[in-house]
């Protein structure tokens, strides 16, 4: 099965770096006060899955390593 890793909708974040911190791979980070994922840094829902139920507005999902959203 493929890796699922975090991806931020940016039209929903509200910016408040709660997933920064919480990111120990420093997957994700701040680009323009909107929080960024990158794959090839994620560890995966599985193994990891720690900032999405931190997010409080909801806005990081988990998608197949090979999604084209992830290159946006
Ligand atoms: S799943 Fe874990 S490693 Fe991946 S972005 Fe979220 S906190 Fe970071
Ligand atoms: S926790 Fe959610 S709202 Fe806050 S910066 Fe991260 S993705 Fe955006």
């Amino acid at each position: 099965m493929a890796k699922k890793v975090a991806f931020v909708k940016k039209e929903d974040c509200v910016g408040c770096e709660v997933c920064v911190d919480v990111c120990e791979t420093k997957a994700l980070v701040m680009k323009d006060d909107l929080a960024w994922s990158d794959p090839a840094k994620c560890d995966g829902e599985e193994k990891c899955g720690k900032c999405s139920p931190e997010c409080p507005v909801e806005c990081i999902i988990y998608l197949d390593e090979s999604d084209p959203k992830l290159k946006k």
